[in-house]
């Protein structure tokens, strides 16, 4: 069967171009959309996801602003800089890159973020939002997906979808926005029995489970959308998903690459929440 490549890289590209003129006529108002990125101590991978989060700003136009704190930070010290930021009018989203060192309680940490400044939408405010139907930020990951499946005319009403992964950050709110898009979504995880039965009734299989090729074609009805969510390096350092693109592109009617697929409309959201972020503080930055 032909499959469509769902092209993450492309749209994101457009999505960008788009963001670049919205941003260019509020800088004409005097406004400049700024995003703080917190980063605590030395992993290697966050670093990476760090400096291309401040590359994707530069891009679009949005200021960005990074702190970087040892690993030895307490508590304290960062939850200072957090009350700090949240004042601050220069700066309409904060972004902690996790995974934070294990001495510091990171729900406290996300907590403590304001809502209104969550842009990666961890805080518990706009879980709750989210899970009531009324998202003002949808985590970036998931909404990068809705977005990927309606670039592409991809009916989500009435559709059976299952996501395979439960992650806060992922699995659930990815589960929620197909919900509320009227799909009938079931959710799996580790401990679900014939996982492959249960993806094989699927129409739009989201897969979010962080091992690679996991996913193969005989997991895959004939004609499913198929979303590879996951991320992972291979031995010889190059990246893969979660779902073995080789079988399962055979059965998909469409396919996200990886990479190319997820992660960059990923990026791509996290300055869409940024830019909506800047414009419900529109009135205070400009008092
Ligand atoms: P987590 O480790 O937090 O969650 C993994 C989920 O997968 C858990 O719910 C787990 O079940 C489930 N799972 C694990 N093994 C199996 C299995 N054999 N069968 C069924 N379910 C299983 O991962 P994340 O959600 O944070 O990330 C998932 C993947 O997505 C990773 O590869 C990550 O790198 C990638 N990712 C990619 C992003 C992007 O921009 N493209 C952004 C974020 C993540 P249980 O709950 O029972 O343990």
């Amino acid at each position: 069967m032909a499959y469509k490549l769902l092209d993450g890289k492309d749209l994101a590209r457009r999505m960008k171009e788009a963001m670049k003129l919205e941003i260019r006529s509020m800088a004409e108002e005097g406004i400049v959309p700024g995003l703080a990125v917190v980063i605590v101590g030395n992993d290697p991978a966050s670093r990476i996801y760090v400096n291309n989060k401040k590359k994707d700003c530069e891009e679009v136009g949005i200021r960005s602003f990074e702190y970087a704190l040892p690993e030895e930070t307490s508590e304290d010290q960062l939850l200072g800089l957090i009350d700090a930021l949240n004042q601050d009018p220069a700066i309409d989203g904060i972004l902690v890159q996790l995974p934070i060192p294990k001495h510091l309680d990171e729900a406290k940490v996300i907590r403590r973020i304001r809502h209104d400044k969550d842009v990666d939408a961890f805080h518990p405010y706009n879980t709750g939002e989210l899970m009531i139907g009324r998202p003002v930020f949808a985590p970036c990951t998931p909404a990068g997906v809705m977005e990927l499946l309606k670039d592409a005319g991809i009916e989500v009403a009435g559709k059976n979808c299952v996501v395979v992964g439960r992650s806060n950050i992922v699995g659930k709110p990815m589960s929620m926005l197909m919900l509320h898009a009227n799909a009938t979504v079931t959710v799996c995880h580790s401990k679900t029995k014939d996982l492959k039965e249960v993806c094989r009734q699927a129409d739009i299989l989201i897969v979010a489970i962080g091992k690679a090729d996991f996913i193969t074609g005989d997991y895959v009805r004939e004609g499913a959308v198929v979303i590879d969510v996951g991320m992972n390096r291979r031995e010889d350092g190059k990246l893969t998903g979660d779902v073995d693109f080789e079988s399962v592109s055979k059965k998909a009617s469409a396919i996200t690459p990886v990479p190319g697929g997820v992660g960059p409309m990923t990026r791509a959201m996290l300055l869409k929440n940024t830019i909506k972020a800047c414009n419900m503080h529109k009135k205070n930055k400009l008092s």
